[in-house]
C-alpha cells in the first residue's frame, strides 16, 4: 500500500509522451497548444485610431489654434493620408491608421463643425491621445504562446489575427475504458433482479470527453482466461487504458493478477485513501494502465484525482489543484486520506466547503449534490471549521 502523496508522485513520473496533431483553430479550445505561436507582424501593425474623429497635430493647439480645417477624411482600410497644412486637420475613424503628420485624436463628442471648420472644445490636447501606437502589444516575431498552454477563445483571438487557421495541438493517448463485471449489463438493456448497468464507464467517458479526449468502450466478465483473451488485444491497440472493477480483494477480482502476466508492471496496488482503497497502477512499454475500483464514487474521485492531472501534465500543462477552506468541523479516524465530498459556496470571496459525505462509495446518488472532493490527510483525525483545504472539483 502506498500513500496518496507516494502514488502521485509514481503517477506523475509515469507521464506518456504524446503526439501532436493539427486542428482548426475553430475545435482548438480546451485543447494544450503544442507549438509557439509568434506575432507575423507588430501589433497593432500600425498607429491606429481608436475614437472616430479629427486627427491633428496637438502642438499646433498648444500653440493657441482652436479652430481646424477639415481637409480630408482617413477611413479604415485605406491607404495612409498625409496632412498637408498643420493648421487643418482630416476626420478619421476608429481602425484607421493614423495620416502622416497627425499625432492626436480629438472626438467628435470634443469638436463642433461648421462648413469644413472643426472647432476644438478641449482644454488640453496631448501627443497620442486616443492612438494605439503601432508594436504597443506586441512586436514582430515576439512569442505571443507557448507550448503547455490551454487553448480559449482568447487564444483563438490570437491566433487568427496572425493568420493561423490551424495549428498544432497535443493528441491524446488512444484509450480504452473497461468495465468488469457479471454484474453489469449496457445501460439500454433492462437489468435482471441480480444485475446493474455500467454507470461508470459512461461517467469516465463523459469526464474524457469533457477533455476532448474520446476512448473506446469495453465490458468483460469476471472470468479469468475470457479476462486474459480480451485485455490482451486491448492492450495491443490502446496506450492509455482505465479499468473499472475487479481490483479489490474478491474471489473474482482478477485484474491485477491478469495485467501482470499480460506484462503490464505493477506500480502500486491500493493506496491509504477513502474512497479509493484497491486501485491498481501499472506500465507496459506502450501503455499506462490505471484499474481503479468499480465502486462509481471511487472510481469518479480517481479520474480526477490521479489521472486528470497525469493527463494534463504530459501535455506540459500546469495542473494544480485549488484549495477550500472547511466550513464545518469534521472527524474521520482511519488512518488514511479521507477525499470527502463537499459543496462549495463562496462567501466574502472565499470558497467554503460544506460536507456532504453520502452514503459511502457505492452511493453515486450523492455526487448530483456536491461539487467536489476535500483532501483531508491521512496525518490527522479532526478538521477544524476553517482550515484550508487542497480541493478536487468535477464541476
Ligand atoms: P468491484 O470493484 O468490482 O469489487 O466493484 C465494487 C462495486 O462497484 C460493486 O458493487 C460493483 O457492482 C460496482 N461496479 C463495478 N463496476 C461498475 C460500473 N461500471 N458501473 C457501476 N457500478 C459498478
Ligand atoms: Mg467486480
Amino acid at each position: 500500500m502506498v500513500t496518496v502523496s507516494e502514488a502521485t508522485s509514481i503517477i506523475l513520473s509515469h507521464l506518456f509522451v504524446p503526439r501532436k496533431e493539427k486542428v482548426k483553430i475553430m475545435v482548438s479550445t480546451g485543447r494544450i497548444l503544442a507549438e509557439s505561436i509568434k506575432a507575423d507582424r507588430d501589433l497593432p501593425p500600425f498607429d491606429r485610431v481608436t475614437m472616430d474623429g479629427i486627427a491633428l497635430r496637438s502642438k499646433e493647439f498648444r500653440d493657441g489654434l482652436h479652430t481646424f480645417k477639415v481637409s480630408g477624411v482617413q477611413a479604415a482600410g485605406h491607404v495612409r493620408l498625409k496632412l498637408a497644412d498643420p493648421a487643418s486637420c482630416i476626420e478619421v475613424m476608429t481602425g484607421a491608421m493614423m495620416p502622416e503628420g497627425t499625432d492626436a485624436v480629438v472626438r467628435y463628442e470634443d469638436i463642433e463643425i461648421n462648413d469644413r471648420n472643426a472647432t476644438v472644445k478641449l482644454e488640453t490636447i496631448s501627443k497620442g491621445d486616443n492612438v494605439h501606437f503601432q508594436g504597443m502589444d506586441a512586436q514582430e516575431n515576439d512569442v505571443l504562446l507557448s507550448p503547455g498552454i490551454k487553448i480559449s477563445p482568447a487564444e483563438v483571438v490570437l491566433m487568427a489575427s496572425v493568420g493561423k487557421p490551424e495549428v498544432e495541438v497535443y493528441a491524446f493517448p488512444k484509450t480504452a475504458i473497461i468495465s468488469t463485471g457479471d454484474e453489469l449489463v449496457s445501460i439500454d438493456q433492462i437489468p435482471l433482479a441480480h444485475q446493474i448497468r455500467q454507470s461508470n464507464s459512461h461517467g469516465l467517458q463523459a469526464a474524457l470527453h469533457e477533455l476532448n479526449c474520446e476512448a473506446n468502450f469495453f465490458r468483460i466478465a469476471d472470468q479469468k482466461d475470457v479476462l486474459e483473451k480480451s485485455l490482451s488485444g486491448i492492450l495491443g491497440h490502446h496506450q492509455l487504458i482505465i479499468l473499472s472493477g475487479g481490483v479489490s480483494k474478491g474471489k473474482f477480482d482478477y485484474v491485477p493478477q491478469v495485467l501482470e502476466s499480460l506484462g503490464v508492471k505493477n506500480l502500486f496496488h491500493q493506496i491509504s485513501q477513502k474512497p479509493g482503497k484497491p486501485f491498481w497502477f501499472g506500465v507496459s512499454k506502450d501503455q499506462t494502465v490505471f484499474a481503479l475500483p468499480g465502486n462509481p464514487v471511487s472510481t469518479y474521485m480517481c479520474f480526477y484525482r490521479y489521472i486528470k492531472p497525469w493527463l494534463m501534465k504530459s501535455f506540459g500543462a500546469d495542473y494544480l489543484f485549488p484549495s477550500a477552506t472547511l466550513a464545518q468541523d469534521v472527524s474521520f479516524k482511519p488512518a488514511l486520506t479521507y477525499f470527502l465530498q463537499v459543496r462549495i459556496q463562496n462567501e466574502n470571496g472565499r470558497p467554503m466547503a460544506y460536507p456532504d459525505a453520502g452514503g459511502g462509495s457505492g452511493d453515486f446518488v450523492n455526487l448530483k449534490d456536491v461539487t467536489g472532493f476535500l483532501e483531508l490527510p491521512a496525518e490527522k483525525n479532526d478538521f477544524k471549521k476553517g482550515e484550508v483545504f487542497s480541493f478536487i472539483p468535477f464541476r
